[in-house]
């Protein structure tokens, strides 16, 4: 099973805007890019509103039949390990393996023996086709990465086995992800850490290394562009290198978690693929469910009321709805408004509060950060909330196309 060139990761929290996400993809093809749908879902998010890995898999699956998608589509179990893995085997074909947690536990002395025989040929100047400046590699930039990425990816590896005595190789994708990290990997470490991978067994078809900067839920980057677009290139590079040199997987690619919304990295991201000829892995972060709130707050009348009432339980439990996500959104309560001013505010002023549209003079991130993070509020109320996607579908649909479409696929590969 081999993952096209350009795949997004779509969370649809609730698993029900399958159909509009899948459109946008359409939309794509139609524009002349070929994109592939990847649908993802973790278990910290099933487990938050209360469904199964199958729910996913049923959703992508009648999506793909509903819009008689004949391209390829994917089921990931998103940010997995061996503690949770098992109940999405039977119901994924693409398996993010986080192994965050272990960088920087000490590997054996066995492994740290063979992992320094095997990479000493590159201590000194290593030149790598694309990179203008040799990367310096010393005993110490070994011995490193060694201590920072070894046994997280002996993990990967461990989980890789567990899925595959379960399912036949050719029938999953594998994606190593390392974004959860405390601090970003420089395109040496992505080098070394590729050794690593490769020496495990581990057929990788994308890495997801932490990027230098801030890659906030649902909001645009923050951070240095120049170090980014360098860094970047370099990764590209570095892959491409690592490919030929340790025989991973020909289509192997970057995977950027929390990719959704980075839009001013987009024009940075795009040209680079187009310069290297690479392929990327988009990870969203899970934004379809704003396009819902922005839907009902549009259509007015109890949807709206359901949009107000999510952000004042929202506000109300501050504390504990941001506090899963505490590294990756950056709220200042501040410049959130009052819950009484937004129960007075229409439809429109509450959906360009939220939107993502920086020109918008209303659009404020603060609000967009909480509210984002504030899922598990409209999770708790079940049914009410089901009841106003379906009543008005036709107004979150068309933004939940449009979000995907206008906003990622056109910037990234258009
Ligand atoms: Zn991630």
């Amino acid at each position: 099973m081999k993952l096209p060139k350009y795949t997004i990761g779509i969370g649809d929290r609730f698993g029900r805007q399958g159909k509009a996400q899948l459109q946008a993809f359409l939309d794509a093809r139609a524009a002349g890019v070929d994109v592939t749908p990847v649908w993802n879902k973790s278990n910290r998010e099933h487990s938050l509103i209360g469904t199964r890995p199958a729910d996913t898999r049923a959703e992508a699956d009648a999506a793909v039949q509903a819009l008689s998608w004949t391209g390829a589509y994917f089921v990931d179990a998103d940010h997995i390990n061996l503690k949770t893995v098992d109940p999405f085997i039977d119901h994924s074909d693409f398996f993010t393996l986080d192994v965050a947690d272990y960088i920087g536990q000490p590997p054996s002395a066995a492994s740290l023996q063979s992992f320094k025989a095997t990479n000493e040929k590159y201590l000194g100047a290593l030149s790598i086709p694309g990179i203008a400046e040799p990367l310096r590699i010393t005993a110490a930039t070994l011995e490193q990465a060694a201590g920072k990425f070894l046994f997280a990816v002996e993990e990967a590896a461990k989980i890789f086995r567990h899925i595959s005595r379960r399912k036949p190789v050719d029938r999953l994708v594998i994606e190593v992800s390392m974004d959860e990290a405390q601090q970003a990997q420089t395109p040496a470490e992505l080098f070394f850490i590729l050794s690593a991978v490769s020496a495990a067994g581990i057929p990788a078809q994308t890495i997801a290394p932490k990027f230098t900067g801030r890659f906030n839920k649902g909001v645009d980057y923050v951070g240095d562009w120049k170090q980014f677009e360098k860094e970047f290139e370099q990764d590209l590079c570095v892959i491409r290198f690592a490919i030929k040199e340790f025989s991973l997987p020909e289509n192997l690619k970057l995977s950027v978690h929390s990719g959704s919304d980075k839009f001013s990295l987009y024009p940075i991201i795009g040209r680079a693929l187009r310069k290297h000829d690479a392929g990327l892995h988009l990870k969203t972060a899970g934004t379809t469910w704003l396009e819902e709130l922005i839907g009902l707050a549009e259509a007015g009348g109890s949807g709206l009321a359901i949009a107000q009432e999510v952000y004042r339980s929202s506000m109300r439990r501050f504390d504990e709805v941001c506090a899963p996500y505490a590294t990756v959104i950056d709220i200042d309560k501040d410049k959130l408004p009052a819950p009484e001013t937004v129960s007075r505010w229409d439809g429109r002023q509450f959906s360009n509060a939220l939107r993502h549209d920086p020109s918008c003079p209303e659009f404020n991130p603060h609000f967009r950060q909480l509210l984002h993070v504030g899922f598990r509020v409209a999770a708790e109320m079940g049914d009410r909330y089901y009841a106003a996607l379906e009543e008005n579908e036709a107004t979150i649909a068309k933004n939940v196309r449009e979000n995907l479409f206008e906003r990622h696929v056109k910037r990234l590969f258009l």
